[in-house]
């Protein structure tokens, strides 16, 4: 399995690249987020990709949905398929495909060759995909939110996407056939704690607790560093020894 993060940001030769915005690229087919998944290639290669999955509401998963949706349209009635949760969907619904912020590609799409299909996930139920078998996983955030476990027939990865500390997650991870990698968050450094908290993101502290909960070995890719913070997110990261812990790099492909 190839899982690709995306790239938001463009920074000068020599200089890192910014976890700005979130969209997780699978075998070029199947997306996790859409933050900056509008931004990526040439129109063939966002038409290439027919199911996204939407973890959350907050636009730094969602920003660049309608601008995909508009790339990879191809007027064909096998349109892309949208998946997320009841409260995601119906925050798409009415706050982003509103024919205010954007048009009201989910009605359109009743009448005319469909820009998109809804799919809604339930937690723990496997939707498969693209030959890949992704099962949402509810998290801990401030709305409702996904992280996934995505398999094939022989590998594994976990997605947590935004979450404060949690359980079901593991308790999933580790029961799982195959599991790879996972892709956890460190949004804040230790010192912010308190808005980690009210934000339900986590802190390197809370990071190293959370691995902890995994019973098995498996490569961790930490992820969402709030930018104006990564090089003390990342001080604070190194410092915990880990093993196998590396700061996820965007416009990367991972292969499993
Ligand atoms: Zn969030
Ligand atoms: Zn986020």
């Amino acid at each position: 399995m190839d899982v690709k993060l995306l790239p938001s940001s463009f920074p000068a030769p020599g200089e890192q690249r910014c976890h700005y915005l979130i969209t997780y690229l699978i075998n070029q087919t199947v997306a996790i987020d859409a933050g900056c998944l509008g931004y990526y290639g040439v129109p063939a290669d966002q038409a290439r990709v027919r199911h996204v999955f939407v973890s959350h509401s907050h636009s730094d998963h969602t920003a660049s949905l309608p601008v995909f949706l508009e790339n990879a349209f191809e007027a064909r009635s096998d349109c892309v398929v949208v998946h997320g949760g009841p409260a995601v969907l119906e925050s798409l619904q009415r706050d982003l495909f509103n024919d205010r912020i954007w048009p009201d590609f989910i009605a359109l799409s009743k009448t005319d060759p469909p820009f998109i299909k809804l799919d809604t996930l339930v937690s723990g139920r496997v939707v498969e995909v693209e030959g890949l078998r992704i099962t949402p996983i509810e998290v801990n955030h401030t709305v409702p939110t996904h992280g996934f476990l995505i398999e094939d027939d022989h590998s594994g990865v976990l997605i947590a996407s935004d979450t404060g500390p949690t359980d079901e997650l593991w308790r999933v991870a580790n029961a799982a056939a195959h599991l790879d990698a996972v892709f956890l968050e460190a949004a804040f450094p230790n010192e912010m704690q308190d808005l980690a908290t009210l934000s339900k993101h986590l802190t390197p502290a809370e990071f190293a607790g959370e691995i902890q909960k995994m019973q098995r070995p498996v490569k961790i890719f930490a992820v969402h560093l709030k930018a104006r913070f990564r090089d003390k997110i990342k001080a604070e990261l190194d410092a915990l020894r880990l093993h196998d812990l590396a700061i996820g790099e965007f416009d990367h492909t991972y292969s499993f």
